[in-house]
Formats: structure tokens, sequence, C-alpha cells
């Protein structure tokens, strides 16, 4: 795993992965359907707003503000425009308050994040709204970990491609990771980099494929606290092949790793 590649930078997706939110989109779909539910069965609705949403994304891309305004759009469909402003009001308020929910990371995210620091450079590349990723990045109390911050309107190859170009990093000295196999994972691979999945235990539909990704590239994890292992497994593999072909990295380093690995 990971063997031929010399991992420089380790980028982190956000909501998810270091964070939970989509229990957040959950609540509010949920309130969104009771809202409804003299009109139609609150299944249909989610359905209706997944639809919207999905067909909003090239205006409006991901996050909050794009949910809020696909929700009143399906208001003022399913009650034929004739929903009266207090129900956009809701709608409104829906929105405020997963803007306002408390940032509360997936365990071991810390404790992973210490360890890898020092030893690689470390990212956050996140889609959603501006502002709000900017506030739970603050909030998170986790900013000083990393070394840049890319919010991203999409998580297409294209788009890692750039932020690539960017981080003067070449594709194989890159390793994202993430729980969205189609947003952090196969573009991530397509490009010739490293992707490990550590899935979250709801997705959102439109980040759902049914492709499990086969290459030697890839890895799937149970969770973040497995991360440390992974990457300094191979760190230490590294060194000691390095030190057995007489190349220069100490053993003072590959010790300090190993005792790393092990703590
Ligand atoms: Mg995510």
């Amino acid at each position: 795993m990971f063997k031929d590649q010399d991992i420089q930078i380790i980028a982190f997706d956000a909501d998810d992965t270091l964070w939970e939110n989509e229990p957040y989109f959950r609540e509010a779909d949920a309130l969104f359907c009771d809202l409804l539910k003299e009109h139609l069965p609150p299944h249909v609705v989610s359905q209706l707003i997944l639809e919207s949403q999905v067909k909003n994304l090239p205006l409006y891309g991901y996050g909050v503000k794009g949910l809020v305004l696909s929700m009143i759009e399906t208001l003022g469909e399913i009650t034929n425009g004739k929903a009266d402003f207090a129900m956009v009001e809701k709608v409104m308020e829906f929105g405020k308050t997963i803007l306002n929910k408390p940032v509360v990371l997936l365990d071991g995210v810390t404790e992973v994040l210490e360890s890898l620091r020092g030893h690689y450079r470390l990212v956050v590349a996140t889609k959603g709204d501006l502002l709000d990723q900017e506030r739970k990045l603050k909030n998170s109390g986790l900013l000083d970990y990393f070394h840049h911050i890319e919010i991203m309107s999409n998580k297409k190859v294209a788009d890692y491609r750039k932020l690539l170009k960017h981080l003067d990093c070449k594709p194989e000295n890159f390793m994202m990771i993430g729980n969205s196999l189609r947003s952090d994972i196969l573009p991530v691979l397509e490009l010739g980099s490293n992707a490990i999945h550590i899935p979250f235990h709801i997705t959102w539909a439109h980040e759902m494929v049914e492709e499990v990704p086969v290459s030697d590239q890839f890895m799937q994890l149970d969770s973040i606290s497995e991360l440390e292992k992974i990457v300094f497994i191979d760190k230490v593999e590294k060194g000691l092949e390095q030190l057995n072909t007489g190349n220069t990295i100490s053993h003072t380093q590959v010790k300090e790793d190993v005792k790393h690995f092990g703590k």
C-alpha cells in the first residue's frame, strides 16, 4: 500500500471527515418534510429537495445557502405558489440553525493531526459556502495544523489538478482523505494521486456511488484514528529501506518515526 509513493502532502476533506455535517442537513430535511406533511409524504418531499438541490448546483454550488434556496423553490412548487411568507421564514430559519451549529470534531481527529504535523504538509480541501467553512475551521480549533486551506466550488479532476499546481505538488506525492468516494476519492485516483476513504455513517444521496475503486493507491479505513498507523508504517518502511541502501535518512529520524507510530 502506497509503497512506491513518496507522500508529501496529505489533504483532508472537512465535512464528515474532520467534523459532523450531514446529520445537521438531515435534521433540516426532516423539518422541511414536516412543514409540508399536509401536502405530500415525507419521502416524496425529501426526494424533491434533492432533485432541486442537484439541479441548482451549477448555480448555487454546495452548502447551506444553496439548500435554503432550493427548499424555497420546492416549497413554491409543492404549494403551487400559495405558501405564505411565514413558511418561507421557517425555511430560512432551518438554514440559520445549521449555520449556528457547534463544530463537533470526529473521534481521533486532533490526535491524528498532532501526529502527522511536522512530517507532512497538511491541507484542507473542502466544498461548501466560503463563509460557513471559514467559520467551522475557526471554531474547530484545527487551523494551526494546516499549511493551506482550499475551499473549492467543486471536486472534479480539473479542480484537484489546479490545487496540485497551486501546491506545486506532483500527483504521486499527494494523498487525499475523505468520506465521499465521488468527491474525495475517484477524481484523485484518476489524477494518479493516492486516496483514503473513511466512510461516515450517513452520506448525502448525491455523493453516493456504487463503484468502489480497485487501486494500489487506494485504501478504505473505518476511522481516522487508523490513519496514523497506515501512513507511519509507510514512512518507517521507507526509512528502513533507505538505510539499507545507504541513503541519507538518519537513523534517529527512523527511530523517532517508530516511536511516534508506537505511541
Ligand atoms: Mg465530506
